[in-house]
């Protein structure tokens, strides 16, 4: 089936990520079928131009060149709920053009447990496997049961098994080793009906605390409702209205180092905070090196800064260009490197720098 693509020129990309920077794209085409997609990927190798897929870019910081290629943003629709199976199972089919929050919503109110502590990641469903998203102690890969791919090496659409996506902390095949090669039609999720939320996160235990709420034994929705109030005290949900979440969320993910390297930095401030890992490593907060390398919240510099509530977080403060945002993100990793020896890398896919 050939596919009337709607192909645009020279169009603005800041508008379309969270952080608000980044130049124009020389082509620019948003795809609704898998059909549309292949053409897409068709056209682009006939005139051999640079492909960039997009969803929500709300983990992309894209550079003030732009892009001298076509940009291809996912934007296939559509949800399914299986029946319930026999052990209580239901797996929703989601296509990857969905917002990820609306498709958390409705499975909260489905009272399917799995993906309850996920709620408030901005974005679309196509995005959550690529950086196997993660929050208040729950990872998408839990429950993800299969991703259905377009395979650009084969020049096919191929089902792939959670074990062959490869997940791990904030990473998969499709951000490491097969980077560029897959691109994500729809994501299907493994759920509890009726299942117990998971609550494991001393934050999210500290929010639901029966005290302050009421609640004794909390509800998918109640964690729901917790993990959106925790997000909203830290800006880490998306609203115009508060220009502290103008980022790309987190902009480092957490380093996870040696004994020895943690002995190191205490040695240079005591007591640092860490998670032990089941492979024996630690993980450091990064905003914690962060603060102690002289970075607070509220930080300024020109046009960007740091999220007045969350160290972690690089904001536009409005006007900010992308070379800006490397310059704050550069001088953060020098001092972290400098204090403490530990090189932070940057969770954001940073593009064309
Ligand atoms: C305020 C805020 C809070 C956040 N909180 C969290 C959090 O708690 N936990 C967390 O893990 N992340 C968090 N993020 C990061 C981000 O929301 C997630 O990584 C999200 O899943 C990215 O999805 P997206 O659709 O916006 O992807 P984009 O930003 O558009 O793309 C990101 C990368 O994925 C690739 N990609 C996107 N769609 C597809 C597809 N269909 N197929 C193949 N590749 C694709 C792109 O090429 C790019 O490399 C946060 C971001 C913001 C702005």
């Amino acid at each position: 089936m050939t596919q009337e693509l709607k192909i645009q020129e020279n169009v603005e990309l800041a508008p379309f990520t969270t952080l608000g920077v980044g130049g124009p794209a020389r082509l620019f085409v948003r795809v609704k079928y898998e059909a549309e997609l292949i053409e897409a990927f068709r056209f682009a190798h006939e005139r051999r131009m640079e492909v960039l897929v997009i969803g929500g870019g709300s983990n992309l910081v894209i550079s003030d060149k732009g892009f001298d290629g076509i940009v291809i943003q996912v934007g296939m629709q559509g949800t399914y709920f299986s029946p319930a199976s026999a052990e209580g199972y239901v797996e929703l089919t989601a296509a990857a053009g969905e917002m990820w929050d609306d498709v958390v919503r409705d499975t909260v109110e489905g009272h399917l447990a799995g993906l309850e502590c996920l709620s408030g990641i901005p974005g679309l469903v196509g995005g959550t496997p690529v950086q196997n998203v993660g929050a208040y102690g729950q990872e998408v890969s839990e429950t993800i049961a299969s991703v259905r791919c377009y395979d650009r090496h084969e020049g096919k659409i191929v089902d792939l098994s959670n074990e062959q996506c490869g997940f791990a902390y904030r990473s998969s095949i499709f951000n490491s080793s097969a980077a560029g090669r897959y691109v994500v039609t729809s994501v299907t999720y493994r759920l509890r009906e009726g299942g117990e939320p998971k609550i494991i996160y001393p934050e999210l235990i500290r929010e639901l605390d029966a005290g302050k709420t009421g609640v004794t034994s909390p509800s998918v929705s109640d964690v729901r409702e917790a993990v959106l109030r925790i997000r909203r005290k830290k800006s880490m949900v998306i609203d115009p209205d508060d220009p502290n979440s103008r980022s790309a969320g987190s902009f480092f993910k957490n380093p996870v180092v040696t004994e020895e390297v943690l002995n190191s930095v205490a040695s240079v401030t005591p007591d640092p905070p860490f998670f032990r890992m089941p492979d024996g490593r630690v993980k450091v907060p990064a905003a914690w090196l962060i603060e102690q390398s002289g970075f607070h919240k509220g930080y300024t510099a020109g046009n960007v800064g740091i999220s007045e509530k969350h160290s972690l977080a690089i904001i536009n403060k409005g006007g900010a260009t992308a070379d800006e945002v490397i310059g704050l993100m550069t001088a953060i990793s020098n001092a972290v490197k400098e204090k403490f020896g530990i090189d932070l890398h940057p969770e954001p896919v940073l593009v064309g720098f």
